[in-house]
Protein backbone atom coordinates (compact mmCIF):
# COMPACT_ATOMS: atom_id res chain seq x y z
CA UNK A 1 0.00 0.00 0.00
CA UNK A 2 1.51 3.51 -0.69
CA UNK A 3 1.97 5.64 1.44
CA UNK A 4 1.50 9.38 2.68
CA UNK A 5 2.66 11.83 5.34
CA UNK A 6 -0.55 13.19 7.20
CA UNK A 7 1.19 16.47 8.65
CA UNK A 8 -0.67 17.59 11.35
CA UNK A 9 -0.49 21.58 12.64
CA UNK A 10 -3.40 22.47 14.54
CA UNK A 11 -6.32 19.72 14.08
CA UNK A 12 -4.82 17.78 16.37
CA UNK A 13 -7.69 15.11 16.38
CA UNK A 14 -8.79 12.03 14.50
CA UNK A 15 -12.78 12.86 13.66
CA UNK A 16 -13.73 15.27 11.49
CA UNK A 17 -9.77 15.76 9.81
CA UNK A 18 -10.47 16.43 6.14
CA UNK A 19 -6.59 15.83 5.10
CA UNK A 20 -6.83 12.30 7.31
CA UNK A 21 -10.21 11.04 5.67
CA UNK A 22 -8.87 12.47 1.96
CA UNK A 23 -5.55 10.42 2.41
CA UNK A 24 -7.55 7.29 3.34
CA UNK A 25 -10.08 7.72 0.86
CA UNK A 26 -7.30 8.46 -2.19
CA UNK A 27 -5.95 4.64 -0.65
CA UNK A 28 -2.67 5.83 1.01
CA UNK A 29 -1.42 4.45 4.42
CA UNK A 30 -1.44 7.38 6.41
CA UNK A 31 2.31 8.28 8.14
CA UNK A 32 0.64 10.95 10.69
CA UNK A 33 3.65 13.13 11.18
CA UNK A 34 4.19 16.57 14.12
CA UNK A 35 6.91 18.64 12.53
CA UNK A 36 7.68 21.32 15.70
CA UNK A 37 9.32 24.14 13.63
CA UNK A 38 8.48 27.30 15.81
CA UNK A 39 10.60 29.87 14.62
CA UNK A 40 8.65 29.51 11.05
CA UNK A 41 5.36 31.37 12.94
CA UNK A 42 7.73 34.38 12.34
CA UNK A 43 7.37 37.07 15.53
CA UNK A 44 4.16 35.19 16.76
CA UNK A 45 5.77 31.35 17.77
CA UNK A 46 3.62 29.74 20.29
CA UNK A 47 3.54 31.54 23.55
CA UNK A 48 4.31 29.81 27.12
CA UNK A 49 0.73 28.89 27.69
CA UNK A 50 -0.07 27.20 24.16
CA UNK A 51 3.23 25.27 24.57
CA UNK A 52 2.44 23.65 27.58
CA UNK A 53 -0.85 22.65 25.68
CA UNK A 54 0.26 21.63 22.76
CA UNK A 55 2.96 19.61 24.96
CA UNK A 56 -0.61 17.34 26.20
CA UNK A 57 -2.45 17.76 23.36
CA UNK A 58 0.16 15.93 20.95
CA UNK A 59 0.78 13.36 23.82
CA UNK A 60 -2.95 13.05 23.50
CA UNK A 61 -3.05 12.63 19.37
CA UNK A 62 -0.35 9.98 19.69
CA UNK A 63 -2.72 7.93 23.00
CA UNK A 64 -5.41 8.16 20.32
CA UNK A 65 -3.23 7.14 17.11
CA UNK A 66 -1.82 4.26 19.30
CA UNK A 67 -5.11 2.66 20.53
CA UNK A 68 -5.49 2.59 16.69
CA UNK A 69 -2.48 0.64 15.93
CA UNK A 70 -0.14 3.39 14.43
CA UNK A 71 1.25 6.71 15.91
CA UNK A 72 2.40 10.15 16.12
CA UNK A 73 5.92 10.69 14.20
CA UNK A 74 6.99 13.58 16.42
CA UNK A 75 10.03 15.41 14.31
CA UNK A 76 11.80 19.42 14.22
CA UNK A 77 11.87 21.21 11.53
CA UNK A 78 12.71 23.12 9.44
CA UNK A 79 9.30 21.71 7.79
CA UNK A 80 10.44 20.96 4.23
CA UNK A 81 13.89 19.86 4.79
CA UNK A 82 12.17 17.43 8.06
CA UNK A 83 9.40 16.21 5.47
CA UNK A 84 11.75 15.86 2.95
CA UNK A 85 13.83 13.12 5.09
CA UNK A 86 10.47 11.80 5.83
CA UNK A 87 9.40 10.95 2.59
CA UNK A 88 12.99 9.72 1.27
CA UNK A 89 12.74 7.43 4.55
CA UNK A 90 8.85 6.36 4.43
CA UNK A 91 8.83 6.60 0.69
CA UNK A 92 5.63 8.50 0.64
CA UNK A 93 4.02 9.61 -2.24
CA UNK A 94 1.94 12.38 -1.44
CA UNK A 95 1.76 14.61 1.72
CA UNK A 96 -1.79 16.01 2.97
CA UNK A 97 -2.41 18.39 5.67
CA UNK A 98 -4.99 20.78 6.84
CA UNK A 99 -5.00 25.20 6.09
CA UNK A 100 -3.83 27.79 8.59
CA UNK A 101 -4.23 31.45 7.93
CA UNK A 102 -1.49 33.16 9.95
CA UNK A 103 0.29 35.15 7.26
CA UNK A 104 4.08 33.77 8.38
CA UNK A 105 2.70 30.04 8.24
CA UNK A 106 0.41 30.87 4.51
CA UNK A 107 3.90 32.07 3.13
CA UNK A 108 5.74 28.51 4.46
CA UNK A 109 2.91 26.38 3.38
CA UNK A 110 2.82 27.75 -0.30
CA UNK A 111 6.76 26.97 -0.17
CA UNK A 112 6.44 24.08 0.71
CA UNK A 113 3.65 23.04 -1.72
CA UNK A 114 5.14 23.99 -4.76
CA UNK A 115 8.90 22.61 -3.66
CA UNK A 116 6.92 19.32 -2.74
CA UNK A 117 5.20 19.16 -5.96
CA UNK A 118 8.11 20.41 -8.29
CA UNK A 119 9.47 16.80 -7.32
CA UNK A 120 6.24 15.13 -8.40
CA UNK A 121 4.56 14.27 -5.00
CA UNK A 122 0.90 14.55 -4.73
CA UNK A 123 0.33 17.58 -2.21
CA UNK A 124 -3.16 18.61 -0.52
CA UNK A 125 -4.38 21.15 1.45
CA UNK A 126 -7.75 21.00 3.29
CA UNK A 127 -9.78 22.89 5.47
CA UNK A 128 -10.10 21.74 8.82
CA UNK A 129 -10.63 24.51 10.77
CA UNK A 130 -13.51 26.90 9.59
CA UNK A 131 -16.60 26.98 8.61
CA UNK A 132 -15.83 29.84 5.82
CA UNK A 133 -12.82 29.98 4.79
CA UNK A 134 -11.56 34.02 4.19
CA UNK A 135 -11.77 34.19 0.34
CA UNK A 136 -15.06 32.22 -0.02
CA UNK A 137 -16.97 35.53 1.01
CA UNK A 138 -17.13 38.49 -0.13
CA UNK A 139 -19.06 42.32 -0.07
CA UNK A 140 -21.22 42.86 -3.17
CA UNK A 141 -18.41 44.35 -4.99
CA UNK A 142 -16.38 42.00 -4.24
CA UNK A 143 -14.42 43.74 -0.94
CA UNK A 144 -13.68 41.69 2.04
CA UNK A 145 -16.11 42.22 5.10
CA UNK A 146 -14.94 44.82 7.57
CA UNK A 147 -18.07 45.29 9.64
CA UNK A 148 -19.37 41.76 11.69
CA UNK A 149 -23.26 42.13 11.09
CA UNK A 150 -23.22 41.85 7.08
CA UNK A 151 -20.16 39.09 7.48
CA UNK A 152 -22.42 36.81 9.76
CA UNK A 153 -25.39 37.36 7.52
CA UNK A 154 -23.82 36.12 4.36
CA UNK A 155 -21.41 33.94 5.95
CA UNK A 156 -23.99 32.19 8.41
CA UNK A 157 -25.55 31.39 5.49
CA UNK A 158 -23.06 28.20 6.00
CA UNK A 159 -24.66 26.85 9.07
CA UNK A 160 -27.90 25.52 6.82
CA UNK A 161 -25.21 23.25 4.89
CA UNK A 162 -22.30 21.73 6.98
CA UNK A 163 -20.30 19.06 6.07
CA UNK A 164 -21.47 15.36 7.25
CA UNK A 165 -19.81 14.35 10.24
CA UNK A 166 -16.46 11.75 10.13
CA UNK A 167 -15.71 9.95 12.36
CA UNK A 168 -12.86 8.34 14.14
CA UNK A 169 -10.55 5.82 11.70
CA UNK A 170 -10.81 2.54 13.98
CA UNK A 171 -7.67 1.08 12.74
CA UNK A 172 -4.64 2.75 10.98
CA UNK A 173 -1.79 0.61 9.58
CA UNK A 174 0.91 0.79 11.92
CA UNK A 175 4.35 2.32 10.99
CA UNK A 176 7.59 1.66 12.59
CA UNK A 177 9.86 5.39 11.80
CA UNK A 178 11.35 7.01 14.79
CA UNK A 179 10.55 9.98 16.28
CA UNK A 180 10.43 11.95 19.32
CA UNK A 181 7.56 12.32 22.36
CA UNK A 182 6.52 15.13 23.20
CA UNK A 183 8.63 15.76 26.25
CA UNK A 184 11.72 15.94 23.95
CA UNK A 185 10.34 19.07 22.28
CA UNK A 186 11.10 21.55 25.40
CA UNK A 187 7.36 22.80 25.08
CA UNK A 188 6.94 22.96 29.16
CA UNK A 189 8.37 25.36 31.85
CA UNK A 190 12.48 26.15 31.75
CA UNK A 191 14.24 23.61 34.27
CA UNK A 192 15.38 26.71 36.10
CA UNK A 193 11.45 28.08 36.34
CA UNK A 194 8.73 27.00 38.86
CA UNK A 195 5.81 24.88 37.37
CA UNK A 196 3.63 27.82 36.69
CA UNK A 197 1.25 25.92 34.91
CA UNK A 198 0.32 23.19 37.82
CA UNK A 199 -2.74 24.93 38.14
CA UNK A 200 -3.68 24.84 34.80
CA UNK A 201 -4.84 21.19 34.30
CA UNK A 202 -7.35 21.15 37.25
CA UNK A 203 -9.09 23.02 34.67
CA UNK A 204 -8.50 21.66 31.43
CA UNK A 205 -8.17 18.28 29.49
CA UNK A 206 -5.86 19.08 26.25
CA UNK A 207 -7.19 16.73 22.77
CA UNK A 208 -9.98 15.87 21.41
CA UNK A 209 -11.40 13.78 24.33
CA UNK A 210 -11.14 16.57 26.43
CA UNK A 211 -13.25 19.04 23.81
CA UNK A 212 -15.78 16.42 23.97
CA UNK A 213 -16.35 16.31 27.44
CA UNK A 214 -16.72 20.36 27.80
CA UNK A 215 -18.92 20.21 24.83
CA UNK A 216 -21.48 17.84 26.05
CA UNK A 217 -21.50 19.70 29.65
CA UNK A 218 -22.31 22.54 27.66
CA UNK A 219 -24.53 21.38 26.25
CA UNK A 220 -26.17 20.02 29.20
CA UNK A 221 -26.71 22.97 30.97
CA UNK A 222 -24.57 26.14 29.60
CA UNK A 223 -26.18 26.44 26.50
CA UNK A 224 -29.71 27.19 28.46
CA UNK A 225 -29.42 30.04 28.99
CA UNK A 226 -26.46 31.68 27.17
CA UNK A 227 -27.89 34.72 25.71
CA UNK A 228 -27.69 36.06 29.27
CA UNK A 229 -25.34 33.89 31.30
CA UNK A 230 -22.56 34.30 29.09
CA UNK A 231 -21.48 37.66 30.04
CA UNK A 232 -21.61 36.78 34.11
CA UNK A 233 -18.10 35.75 35.05
CA UNK A 234 -18.44 33.86 38.20
CA UNK A 235 -20.31 30.77 36.55
CA UNK A 236 -19.67 28.21 33.87
CA UNK A 237 -21.76 30.15 31.18
CA UNK A 238 -19.79 29.75 28.24
CA UNK A 239 -18.94 26.74 26.58
CA UNK A 240 -14.81 27.54 27.82
CA UNK A 241 -13.73 25.43 24.32
CA UNK A 242 -11.42 28.19 22.63
CA UNK A 243 -8.46 26.27 23.43
CA UNK A 244 -9.62 22.73 21.70
CA UNK A 245 -10.85 25.38 18.85
CA UNK A 246 -7.75 26.64 18.23
CA UNK A 247 -5.47 23.34 18.23
CA UNK A 248 -8.32 22.44 16.39
CA UNK A 249 -9.40 18.97 18.47
CA UNK A 250 -12.67 19.67 17.60
CA UNK A 251 -14.76 21.01 13.98
CA UNK A 252 -16.46 23.65 14.53
CA UNK A 253 -19.03 22.57 12.45
CA UNK A 254 -19.50 19.58 14.80
CA UNK A 255 -19.81 22.18 17.54
CA UNK A 256 -22.52 23.45 15.35
CA UNK A 257 -24.12 20.36 14.43
CA UNK A 258 -24.38 19.29 18.12
CA UNK A 259 -25.93 22.33 19.51
CA UNK A 260 -28.23 22.15 16.09
CA UNK A 261 -29.30 18.76 17.32
CA UNK A 262 -29.83 18.98 20.99
CA UNK A 263 -33.31 19.69 20.92
CA UNK A 264 -33.49 22.69 22.39
CA UNK A 265 -36.78 24.00 21.13
CA UNK A 266 -37.84 27.77 20.29
CA UNK A 267 -37.34 29.23 24.14
CA UNK A 268 -33.93 28.75 23.22
CA UNK A 269 -33.54 30.07 20.58
CA UNK A 270 -32.11 33.24 21.42
CA UNK A 271 -29.26 31.22 22.98
CA UNK A 272 -28.53 28.95 20.05
CA UNK A 273 -28.47 32.39 17.88
CA UNK A 274 -25.93 34.35 20.44
CA UNK A 275 -23.73 30.57 20.52
CA UNK A 276 -23.22 30.77 17.20
CA UNK A 277 -23.02 34.55 16.48
CA UNK A 278 -19.66 34.35 18.49
CA UNK A 279 -18.76 30.98 16.79
CA UNK A 280 -19.50 33.57 13.80
CA UNK A 281 -17.00 36.28 15.37
CA UNK A 282 -14.05 33.95 15.25
CA UNK A 283 -14.32 33.40 11.66
CA UNK A 284 -14.58 37.25 11.18
CA UNK A 285 -10.74 37.80 12.97
CA UNK A 286 -9.77 34.96 10.66
CA UNK A 287 -11.26 36.83 7.83
CA UNK A 288 -9.75 39.92 8.92
CA UNK A 289 -6.13 38.27 9.70
CA UNK A 290 -6.43 36.75 5.74
CA UNK A 291 -7.39 39.88 4.13
CA UNK A 292 -5.40 42.29 6.80
CA UNK A 293 -1.98 40.38 7.27
CA UNK A 294 -0.87 43.60 9.04
CA UNK A 295 -3.59 43.95 12.13
CA UNK A 296 -1.67 41.76 14.40
CA UNK A 297 0.81 44.57 14.59
CA UNK A 298 -0.61 47.42 13.02
CA UNK A 299 -3.80 49.78 14.29
CA UNK A 300 -6.59 48.56 11.48
CA UNK A 301 -7.93 51.63 11.47
CA UNK A 302 -5.38 54.25 10.22
CA UNK A 303 -6.58 57.12 12.30
CA UNK A 304 -4.78 55.97 15.29
CA UNK A 305 -1.59 56.73 13.34
CA UNK A 306 -0.92 59.85 15.80
CA UNK A 307 -2.98 58.53 18.86
CA UNK A 308 -0.29 59.63 21.86
CA UNK A 309 -0.08 56.40 23.60
CA UNK A 310 1.59 57.12 27.05
CA UNK A 311 5.54 54.89 27.12
CA UNK A 312 4.73 51.52 28.46
CA UNK A 313 6.38 51.94 32.34
CA UNK A 314 7.45 48.35 33.08
CA UNK A 315 6.11 49.06 37.01
CA UNK A 316 2.87 49.98 35.41
CA UNK A 317 2.54 46.96 33.22
CA UNK A 318 3.90 44.94 35.52
CA UNK A 319 1.06 45.55 37.85
CA UNK A 320 -1.41 44.71 35.21
CA UNK A 321 0.22 41.66 34.36
CA UNK A 322 0.35 40.86 37.79
CA UNK A 323 -2.93 41.91 39.07
CA UNK A 324 -2.13 44.55 41.37
CA UNK A 325 -3.65 47.45 40.14
CA UNK A 326 -6.16 47.82 43.10
CA UNK A 327 -9.10 47.76 41.06
CA UNK A 328 -10.80 44.29 41.61
CA UNK A 329 -12.13 43.30 38.42
CA UNK A 330 -8.80 44.28 36.17
CA UNK A 331 -7.15 42.06 39.33
CA UNK A 332 -9.54 39.51 38.94
CA UNK A 333 -9.29 38.90 35.81
CA UNK A 334 -5.40 38.95 35.30
CA UNK A 335 -4.95 36.37 38.18
CA UNK A 336 -7.71 34.12 36.46
CA UNK A 337 -5.65 34.18 33.17
CA UNK A 338 -2.48 33.38 34.97
CA UNK A 339 -3.91 30.95 37.32
CA UNK A 340 -5.92 28.70 34.33
CA UNK A 341 -4.63 30.10 30.64
CA UNK A 342 -8.16 31.77 30.47
CA UNK A 343 -9.74 34.49 31.71
CA UNK A 344 -13.64 34.86 30.38
CA UNK A 345 -14.68 37.01 27.77
CA UNK A 346 -16.18 39.78 29.62
CA UNK A 347 -12.80 40.38 31.56
CA UNK A 348 -11.02 40.47 29.11
CA UNK A 349 -12.89 43.56 27.73
CA UNK A 350 -12.63 45.02 30.87
CA UNK A 351 -8.75 44.87 31.63
CA UNK A 352 -8.36 45.29 27.50
CA UNK A 353 -9.92 48.58 27.84
CA UNK A 354 -8.36 49.38 31.24
CA UNK A 355 -4.89 48.96 30.12
CA UNK A 356 -5.89 50.72 26.44
CA UNK A 357 -7.97 53.67 27.69
CA UNK A 358 -7.19 54.21 31.54
CA UNK A 359 -3.64 53.58 31.08
CA UNK A 360 -3.55 54.71 27.48
CA UNK A 361 -0.62 51.93 27.13
CA UNK A 362 -0.57 50.93 23.43
CA UNK A 363 -2.91 47.32 22.81
CA UNK A 364 0.30 45.51 21.35
CA UNK A 365 1.72 45.14 24.77
CA UNK A 366 -1.61 43.55 26.07
CA UNK A 367 -1.70 41.38 23.38
CA UNK A 368 1.66 40.29 23.67
CA UNK A 369 0.92 39.31 27.06
CA UNK A 370 -2.21 37.28 26.05
CA UNK A 371 -0.39 35.61 23.98
CA UNK A 372 2.55 34.54 26.12
CA UNK A 373 -0.49 33.60 29.01
CA UNK A 374 -3.85 32.24 27.32
CA UNK A 375 -3.86 28.82 26.69
CA UNK A 376 -6.43 29.96 23.97
CA UNK A 377 -4.31 32.68 22.49
CA UNK A 378 -4.62 32.95 18.72
CA UNK A 379 -3.35 35.13 16.29
CA UNK A 380 -6.76 35.79 14.62
CA UNK A 381 -9.03 36.55 17.75
CA UNK A 382 -6.41 37.65 20.04
CA UNK A 383 -5.60 40.46 17.07
CA UNK A 384 -9.59 41.08 16.41
CA UNK A 385 -10.02 41.12 20.70
CA UNK A 386 -7.44 44.05 21.21
CA UNK A 387 -7.91 46.22 18.21
CA UNK A 388 -11.63 45.67 19.35
CA UNK A 389 -11.13 46.85 23.36
CA UNK A 390 -8.82 49.53 21.44
CA UNK A 391 -11.15 51.25 19.42
CA UNK A 392 -8.47 50.77 16.70
CA UNK A 393 -10.10 47.76 14.60
CA UNK A 394 -12.54 46.73 12.00
CA UNK A 395 -16.03 47.10 13.83
CA UNK A 396 -14.61 47.92 17.26
CA UNK A 397 -16.13 49.24 20.26
CA UNK A 398 -15.99 53.38 19.66
CA UNK A 399 -12.75 54.61 21.71
CA UNK A 400 -15.12 56.98 23.37
CA UNK A 401 -16.25 54.07 25.19
CA UNK A 402 -14.29 53.30 28.03
CA UNK A 403 -15.36 50.38 30.31
CA UNK A 404 -15.91 51.43 33.88
CA UNK A 405 -14.08 48.63 35.92
CA UNK A 406 -16.61 49.10 39.18
CA UNK A 407 -19.71 49.78 37.23
CA UNK A 408 -19.11 46.37 34.99
CA UNK A 409 -18.20 44.42 38.61
CA UNK A 410 -21.22 45.56 39.96
CA UNK A 411 -23.14 44.82 37.07
CA UNK A 412 -22.55 41.52 36.30
CA UNK A 413 -20.96 40.19 39.78
CA UNK A 414 -23.45 41.55 41.87
CA UNK A 415 -22.70 38.80 44.56
CA UNK A 416 -18.95 39.27 44.02
CA UNK A 417 -18.26 35.89 43.64
CA UNK A 418 -15.73 36.08 40.37
CA UNK A 419 -13.93 38.93 43.05
CA UNK A 420 -13.57 36.59 45.91
CA UNK A 421 -12.44 33.66 43.99
CA UNK A 422 -9.65 35.30 41.97
CA UNK A 423 -8.79 38.03 44.96
CA UNK A 424 -8.94 36.10 48.36
CA UNK A 425 -7.63 38.92 50.41
CA UNK A 426 -11.14 41.14 49.62
CA UNK A 427 -13.07 38.08 50.77
CA UNK A 428 -13.84 39.87 53.35
CA UNK A 429 -14.86 42.76 52.79
CA UNK A 430 -19.18 43.24 52.40
CA UNK A 431 -20.74 42.97 48.47
CA UNK A 432 -21.11 46.53 48.23
CA UNK A 433 -17.43 47.50 49.22
CA UNK A 434 -15.86 45.07 46.57
CA UNK A 435 -16.22 46.78 42.85
CA UNK A 436 -14.66 49.84 44.12
CA UNK A 437 -12.71 49.27 47.38
CA UNK A 438 -10.72 52.34 47.47
CA UNK A 439 -14.14 54.45 48.42
CA UNK A 440 -13.97 52.26 51.37
CA UNK A 441 -10.97 53.80 52.85
CA UNK A 442 -11.66 52.72 56.39
CA UNK A 443 -13.08 48.73 55.36
CA UNK A 444 -10.25 48.56 53.39
CA UNK A 445 -7.35 49.00 55.40
CA UNK A 446 -8.83 47.25 58.32
CA UNK A 447 -10.45 44.14 56.17
CA UNK A 448 -7.90 43.70 53.05
CA UNK A 449 -4.71 45.34 54.46
CA UNK A 450 -2.82 43.39 51.85
CA UNK A 451 -4.51 44.85 48.83
CA UNK A 452 -3.47 48.21 47.37
CA UNK A 453 -5.38 51.16 48.90
CA UNK A 454 -5.64 52.89 46.13
CA UNK A 455 -6.16 52.14 42.56
CA UNK A 456 -3.69 53.05 40.47
CA UNK A 457 -4.94 55.84 38.22
CA UNK A 458 -7.93 57.16 39.22
CA UNK A 459 -10.76 56.00 36.95
CA UNK A 460 -12.86 59.12 35.99
CA UNK A 461 -9.57 61.57 35.46
CA UNK A 462 -8.08 59.08 33.13
CA UNK A 463 -10.77 58.45 31.68
CA UNK A 464 -11.19 61.93 30.78
CA UNK A 465 -7.44 62.08 29.90
CA UNK A 466 -8.15 59.11 27.50
CA UNK A 467 -10.63 61.40 25.43
CA UNK A 468 -8.91 64.12 25.28
CA UNK A 469 -6.04 62.71 23.93
CA UNK A 470 -8.21 61.03 21.19
CA UNK A 471 -10.13 64.19 20.37
CA UNK A 472 -6.54 65.94 20.05
CA UNK A 473 -5.40 63.15 17.90
CA UNK A 474 -8.35 63.27 15.44
CA UNK A 475 -8.40 67.09 15.73
P1 LIG B 1 -17.91 30.88 24.07
O1 LIG B 1 -18.70 32.05 24.54
O2 LIG B 1 -18.36 29.56 24.47
O3 LIG B 1 -17.84 31.01 22.48
C1 LIG B 1 -17.60 29.86 21.63
C2 LIG B 1 -16.40 30.10 20.75
O4 LIG B 1 -16.61 31.23 19.91
C3 LIG B 1 -15.13 30.42 21.52
O5 LIG B 1 -14.52 29.24 21.96
C4 LIG B 1 -14.31 31.15 20.49
O6 LIG B 1 -13.65 30.28 19.61
C5 LIG B 1 -15.37 31.91 19.71
N1 LIG B 1 -15.50 33.27 20.24
C6 LIG B 1 -16.27 33.69 21.26
N2 LIG B 1 -16.16 35.02 21.42
C7 LIG B 1 -15.29 35.44 20.49
C8 LIG B 1 -14.75 36.71 20.14
N3 LIG B 1 -15.11 37.83 20.79
N4 LIG B 1 -13.86 36.78 19.13
C9 LIG B 1 -13.50 35.68 18.45
N5 LIG B 1 -13.99 34.46 18.72
C10 LIG B 1 -14.86 34.33 19.73
N6 LIG B 1 -10.33 34.25 21.82
C11 LIG B 1 -9.46 33.27 21.49
O7 LIG B 1 -9.89 32.17 21.15
N7 LIG B 1 -8.11 33.50 21.51
C12 LIG B 1 -7.58 34.70 21.88
O8 LIG B 1 -6.36 34.87 21.85
C13 LIG B 1 -8.49 35.72 22.28
N8 LIG B 1 -8.01 36.92 22.72
C14 LIG B 1 -8.90 37.90 23.10
C15 LIG B 1 -8.41 39.13 23.53
C16 LIG B 1 -9.28 40.13 23.94
C17 LIG B 1 -8.73 41.47 24.41
C18 LIG B 1 -10.67 39.90 23.90
C19 LIG B 1 -11.63 40.97 24.33
C20 LIG B 1 -11.17 38.69 23.45
C21 LIG B 1 -10.30 37.67 23.05
N9 LIG B 1 -10.78 36.42 22.60
C22 LIG B 1 -9.89 35.45 22.23
C23 LIG B 1 -12.23 36.19 22.39
C24 LIG B 1 -13.01 35.57 23.56
O9 LIG B 1 -12.71 36.22 24.76
C25 LIG B 1 -12.75 34.07 23.73
O10 LIG B 1 -12.86 33.41 22.50
C26 LIG B 1 -13.77 33.46 24.69
O11 LIG B 1 -13.69 34.08 25.95
C27 LIG B 1 -13.50 31.98 24.84
O12 LIG B 1 -14.34 31.42 25.80
P2 LIG B 1 -15.41 30.32 25.38
O13 LIG B 1 -14.75 29.27 24.57
O14 LIG B 1 -16.08 29.89 26.64
O15 LIG B 1 -16.39 31.15 24.48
Amino acid sequence: MARALVWFRRDLRLADNPALQAALAAGYAPVPVYLHAPDEEGEWAPGAATRVWLARSLAALDADLRARGSRLLIRCGPSLAALSLLIEETQAEAVFWNRLYEPAVIARDAAVKSALRQRGLRVESHNAALLVEPWTVATGSGDPYRVFTPFWRNAGRVLESLPLSQPAPSRLPAMSFAGMVPDELGLGPAPCEPDWDAGFWEHWQPGEAGAWELLEAFLDSAIRGYDQQRNLPDRAGTSRLSPHLHFGEIAPWRIVQAVQGSGLGQAHAADLKQYFAELGWREFAHHLLYHFPHTPQADFNPRFAGFPWCDADVDVLHAWQCGRTGVPLVDAGMRELWQTGWMHNRVRMVVASFLCKNLRIHWRHGARWFWDTLVDADLANNSLGWQWSAGTGADAAPYFRVFNPATQATRFDPQGRYLRRWLPELAALPDRALAAPWEHTELLRRLAPEYPQQPMVNLRESREAALDAYAASRA
